[in-house]
């Protein structure tokens, strides 16, 4: 813990946005100090990004003993699963987790950053108080990320968030998980493989509904051959619980179901409304995101925000990316740098995984009109499955627009998708063409080759 109490730049916060921009100020010479109420890392390494694919690897393991007997290996799914041992699996991943934040306490202290553990408020716009001791900086970055949000319905304290989720030491035996996005999506997908009975509620007709609907109604299709068991038009009324401790969710189309366990993933919001913001006279919406500009500025100089508490793309690289922008322009002479929240590519860790780049088919048709928009689609089933008696469709989409047919979306559903997508995001911000990809000889037999031989 440091005696130090004024600092060149004082970052709450120690999550991705807050240690990307606190390492980076600190490498141009900054005197830097990091406020984290709990654990470094934040949300992705300790209750995100980093647990979850460790479940959805297992899941993984799950889906290829699956595919085990085409193959040639002598393995039954259903007997092994239920041997499958949950706790052994949070073992090996908390202690995972206890490696890297090791990492990020060697790399802050080799950068000479100030880890300062405790809860920060705003006493005013260039104080910040943890337990009692009053912190200054030129510069403060507010980095405290968001939090799960459970809607208000009778009984839905009798359910988890995906932080419980992540507490569970024992496989729930019946989990309905209800939302529809990323993490109902991620959540009930890996409960599914790992051999918990399923229900997924959506409130609409589909889950993920901001993506392209290729990419969506291939989820659903594989859903209903697969599993888990989706709900649709599910609006949760009320949640009962029953004298054997089993939870009766009530629905307000006058179904129901009982499960062991419920979690909640129908969105996040912004861990703003306990930092005494108003101390600082910084500015929020209606929904508690702190308002910036291209530049992370707030509305009072001197203080910037960044990831998840500002509203805009809820992914580590993207806070990432935007705090060590914020400490070049700071610290680097560097005055108009700034991140671009354009094209940003995302993974669904979904089964099977979705990846996906720039404009839907649909956005891309409301801005440029349908006449300027080509579409080029493939569907077919990977190699993968196909040798199976488990095949499972894999589909891809390429938009383009205007005559030279340059790609404003990359979207990919099906086996690989997750990792194939980084390098086509890299095709699609450096601006290529249909044309490009056609002249960019293809890797056999992959998936992927399927983007580059579209007709
Ligand atoms: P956070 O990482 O949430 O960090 C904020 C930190 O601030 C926390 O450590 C908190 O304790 C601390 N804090 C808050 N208030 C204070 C205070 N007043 N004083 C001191 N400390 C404070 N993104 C991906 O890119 N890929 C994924 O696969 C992915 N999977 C996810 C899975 C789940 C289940 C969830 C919930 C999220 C996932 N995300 C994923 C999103 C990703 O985790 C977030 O976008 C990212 O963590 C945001 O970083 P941040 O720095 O804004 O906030
Ligand atoms: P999302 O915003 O992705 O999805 C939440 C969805 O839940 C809404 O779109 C809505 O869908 C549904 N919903 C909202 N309110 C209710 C309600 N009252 N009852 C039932 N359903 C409701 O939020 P998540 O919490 O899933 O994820 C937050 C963010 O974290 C993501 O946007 C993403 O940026 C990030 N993340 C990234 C991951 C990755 O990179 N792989 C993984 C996990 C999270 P509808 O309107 O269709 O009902």
């Amino acid at each position: 813990m440091t005696t130090d109490t004024h600092f060149d730049y004082l970052v709450i916060g120690g999550g991705s946005g807050g240690i990307g921009t606190a390492n980076r100020a600190a490498m141009h010479g900054a005197k830097v100090g990091l406020i984290e109420a709990k654990h470094l890392g934040g949300t992705c390494v300790n209750v995100g990004c980093v647990p979850k694919k460790a479940m959805w690897f297992a899941g993984q393991i799950s889906d290829a003993i699956q595919y085990g007997p085409d193959y040639g290996f002598d393995l039954n799914r259903d007997e092994i699963l239920k041997n499958f041992s949950w706790s052994k699996l949070v073992e090996s991943r908390e202690a995972y987790i206890s490696r890297i934040h090791q990492s990020y306490d060697r790399v802050l202290g080799n950068n000479k950053v100030n880890v300062i553990k405790g809860y920060g408020r705003f006493v005013d716009a260039k104080t910040v108080e943890v337990d009692g001791v009053q912190y200054t900086a030129d510069h403060i970055t507010i980095a405290t990320g968001g939090e799960p949000a459970v809607p208000s319905i009778p009984g839905a304290e009798h359910g988890i968030d995906s932080n419980g989720f992540f507490e569970l030491t024992e496989r729930p035996e019946r989990v309905a998980v209800l939302g529809a996005g990323y993490i109902a999506v991620e959540l009930a997908g890996v409960l599914h493989a790992l051999g918990s009975d399923t229900h997924l509620l959506v409130r609409k007709h589909k889950p993920l509904r901001s993506f392209d609907d290729m990419l969506s109604d291939t989820l659903v299709e594989i859903m209903e051959a697969e599993g888990p068991t989706l709900h649709t038009h599910s609006v949760p009324k009320e949640i009962t619980k029953e004298s054997d401790g089993s939870l009766t969710i009530h629905l307000e189309n006058g179904n129901s179901l009982t499960v062991d366990t419920v979690i909640w993933a129908a969105g996040r919001k912004p861990h703003t409304h306990s930092i005494n913001l108003e101390a600082a006279g910084v500015e929020t919406n209606e929904r508690g995101y702190i308002s910036v500009d291209k530049f992370q500025n707030t509305n009072v100089p001197g203080i910037y925000a960044v990831g998840d508490n500002i509203g805009k793309i809820e992914l580590t690289p993207v806070a990432v990316a935007a705090g060590r922008r914020l400490s070049e322009r700071l610290f680097n002479n560097k005055p108009e740098e700034h991140l671009n929240y354009d094209n940003i590519a995302t993974v669904v860790f979904s089964h099977p995984t979705i990846g996906t780049v720039g404009l839907s088919e649909n956005e891309a048709i409301e801005r440029h009109g349908e006449e300027n928009v080509k579409v080029y689609t493939s569907g077919f089933t990977a190699m993968y499955s196909a040798l199976t008696s488990h095949r499972q469709p894999s589909r891809m989409k390429l938009v383009t627009v205007g005559e030279e047919e340059k790609i404003v979306g990359i979207h990919t559903i099906g086996h690989g998708s997750d990792e194939m997508m980084q390098g086509f995001a890299v095709a699609l911000k450096m601006g290529a063409t249909k044309a490009d990809f056609d002249n960019t000889v293809a890797i056999h037999p992959t998936s992927s080759e399927e983007f580059v031989t579209m007709r």
